[in-house]
């Protein structure tokens, strides 16, 4: 069984999925964009799952993921990945952002999470060019996906912007 990719104009914040997908910072103590519209809607259990995993470890690193409750939110779970800053490009930010949907798709896999939706991390007050970003995503999933073929059912890519919507509809109309 292959995974559905999907697109998905929107507030991720509303996805009813096992696990939607943070754009958090490394301190893991919430802020602007879609990381504060998570915490507000999810409520605070959210941030003390995060407190928990920031006295066991620190925060996390950019590229990396950690996974706690979703609160009040209709996701059973919100897994915290923090993307790159973008500074030009020549500071390994594409690997960095490619970490990012590897290793959530990994804790994914891990916690027998089935469906998955993703903001379009970085693109908002990080600064990635949107149709790099995309470019990104996209491989970085569908490589994941062949090299673990049925692990999960379905991905949404959710987009808050219509520049974002129409860049993933077009990147995933070829060849899915
Ligand atoms: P980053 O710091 O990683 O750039 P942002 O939260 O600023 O994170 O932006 C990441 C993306 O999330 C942007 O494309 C932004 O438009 C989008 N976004 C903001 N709020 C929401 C939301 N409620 N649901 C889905 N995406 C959102």
């Amino acid at each position: 069984m292959s995974t559905q990719l999907k697109v998905v104009r929107g507030d991720i914040t509303q996805m009813t999925v096992d696990a939607i997908v943070n754009a958090a910072n490394t301190s893991l103590l919430g802020g602007g964009g879609v990381d504060g519209a998570i915490h507000r809607a999810g409520g605070p259990a959210i941030l003390e799952d995060c407190k928990k995993i920031r006295n066991k470890q620190g925060g996390c690193a950019v590229g990396e993921a950690v996974i706690t409750t979703a609160g009040k939110l209709p996701a059973t779970y919100v897994i915290h990945t923090v993307g790159p800053v973008w500074q030009g490009g020549h500071k390994g930010e594409r690997d960095l952002l490619s970490n990012c949907y590897r290793n959530t798709l990994t804790l994914a896999v891990e916690q027998g999470i089935r469906t998955v939706a993703f903001p379009n991390i970085s693109t908002g007050i990080y600064g990635y060019p949107k149709e790099e970003a995309a470019t990104v995503a996209i491989d970085t999933v569908r490589d994941y996906m062949a090299a673990h073929p049925g692990r999960i059912e379905e991905i949404s890519f959710v987009c808050f912007d219509e520049e974002n919507y129409r860049l993933y509809q077009k990147k995933l109309s070829y060849a899915i």
